[in-house]
């Protein structure tokens, strides 16, 4: 069975690992100059990489542990002993919670409140849960609105829904919010440091492990291959790249090809015929997030007693964590911009956003010198990933998109984290989705001994398809 799998991020490595695996002969198309996609290790000192992209993974992240122990990969703990900081309305406090000091009450009802609508959602098939409907036209912000009318849970909730999914609540449906918080393991388990969701780091970055899967896939993985099109007859698929910098357009055949990228990217395709059902709407909205690493010569933060980890009711800043190197050589705290926010700070000039940063961690740790570096991965930018952490489904689009997720166009399958039923839009939701797709092909055709996916040729000419009969 030859196959294409187009995009080299986390699902679709894992399913072409899987296919090798089978005895498929797979090529992996990625428009980028790099693997991983969404997982990313930025230069942040001499010597340091920080991850850029996704980072944190917990206990119930069994395939990414799994791949991680193939690779010989550990994890190293997230640093946060100490106290916490808060900045809320420019007051600064620290203490030894995690929670902000804000009307614990009220903020106890958002998460019963939470806890409810999070139980009435089929984990399977979020689309026919009882109030699907309702909860599908409904925005998060708008939810909030109506149910709750306390100033603190005004200020947390977009905190906690930012945090959580780098969304602003007005780009959600409450179907959306309230199946992600399902998907990822629930609001305490997606929401926690020990024993939850945010406990290790890959030590050395999450990048290690889509380079060593490259590594195996070996001269399989073609780098800077955009895909356009794809053509399909009842016989096979062709595959067609954007021109290169010669100007020629490669094409590639297979049996069957896997497009492992975020909804809205594989929407860009041009698919012949076209798709029965769309991968994404206008509704479909990208997370927004930047993550800003701050660079000091040790973690000196811990020697104050401090954990690193501050929450702020104002931007650009609204979270940091120490993501310090395991052996102490180099002090980063992480900042999150997330939301709403995130849009705001993307817009400003490089000297704006560090100024603006600058300023902000001068008043959250006023007793640390400035850092020596601030290096900002601005995500609303890539051109490959529109999404991050993952795509936002806005109003009406669990109903519309949900029930195709995975349903294959004729020899054409489905994988990323957001086709995802488990932890959709994590790393671990990725790579369950390569695994998904691999035995979807493996179970459909048995794995096969044809060629590999096939250069045809690098010449702008259309293909001699058949385009009108998929399967
Ligand atoms: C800032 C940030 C923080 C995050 N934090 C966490 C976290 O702490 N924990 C966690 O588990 N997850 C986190 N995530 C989410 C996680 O990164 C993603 O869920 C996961 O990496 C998605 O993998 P994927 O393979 O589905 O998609 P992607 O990683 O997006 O892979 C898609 C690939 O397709 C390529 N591509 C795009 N268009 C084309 C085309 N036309 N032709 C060919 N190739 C194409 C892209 O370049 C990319 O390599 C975070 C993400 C971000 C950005």
């Amino acid at each position: 069975m030859r196959v294409v799998v187009v995009g080299a991020g986390l699902a679709g490595l894992a399913a072409a690992a899987d296919l090798v695996a089978a005895g498929a002969d797979v090529t992996v198309l990625e428009a980028d100059d790099r693997v991983g996609g969404r997982v990313r290790g930025v230069d942040i000192a001499d010597g340091v990489v920080a991850d850029g992209g996704a980072a944190y993974l917990g206990i119930r992240h069994t395939e990414l542990l799994a791949r991680m122990r193939e690779q010989g990969l550990n994890v190293v703990s997230t640093g946060m002993t100490g106290d916490s900081t808060f900045l809320l309305s420019d007051r600064r406090t620290t203490t030894a919670s995690r929670v902000p000091p804000l009307d614990a009450v009220a903020l106890g009802d958002l998460f019963d409140r939470l806890e409810e609508l999070v139980a009435e959602i089929r984990p399977d098939k979020p689309w026919l849960s009882p109030r699907a409907e309702e909860l599908d036209r409904l925005t998060a912000a708008r939810w909030l609105a109506d149910e709750i009318d306390n100033p603190d849970v005004k200020t947390f909730f977009p905190l906690f829904i930012g945090e959580m999914m780098a969304a602003d609540p007005a780009a959600i449906s409450v179907l959306h919010m309230a199946f992600y918080l399902r998907s990822g393991g629930g609001i305490r388990y997606l929401n926690a440091f020990e024993g939850g969701a945010q406990q290790w780091r890959i030590d050395g970055g999450a990048h290690l492990l889509c380079l060593s899967l490259a590594d195996q896939l070996g001269d399989r993985v073609r780098l800077g291959q955009s895909v356009c099109a794809i053509d399909q007859t009842s016989a096979e698929v062709e595959v067609q790249c954007a021109p290169g910098a010669d100007g020629t357009r490669p094409r590639y055949r297979a049996d069957r090809v896997i497009v492992a990228l975020p909804p809205a990217l594989a929407q860009r395709i041009t698919f012949r015929p076209g798709l029965r059902s769309p991968r994404a709407t206008a509704s479909t909205g990208p997370g927004c997030a930047v993550k800003v690493h701050l660079g000091y010569p040790a973690p000196i933060w811990r020697e104050q007693g401090l954990s690193g980890w501050s929450v702020s009711s104002h931007g650009p800043l609204l979270s940091t964590v120490d993501d310090s190197p395991s052996d102490e050589s180099a002090g980063v705290l992480t900042g999150f911009v997330t939301g709403s926010e995130a849009s705001t700070f993307s817009a400003l000039s490089d000297r704006e956003q560090q100024d603006a940063v600058l300023a902000h961690v001068g008043r959250l740790f006023p007793q640390l010198p400035p850092p020596d570096r601030c290096t900002v991965t601005d995500w609303l930018t890539a051109k490959y990933s529109r999404g991050c952490y993952a795509a936002l489904f806005g109003p009406g689009d669990w109903l519309r998109l949900g029930p195709t997720l995975t349903t294959p166009h004729g020899r054409v399958h489905w994988a990323g984290t957001e086709t995802s039923i488990e932890f959709f839009g994590l790393m671990e939701g990725a790579i369950r989705s390569g695994h998904r797709v691999a035995a979807e092909l493996v179970h459909r055709t048995g794995p096969g001994d044809a060629a590999a996916g096939v250069l045809v040729s690098s010449h702008a000419s259309g293909a001699d398809l058949n385009h009108s009969s998929v399967e």
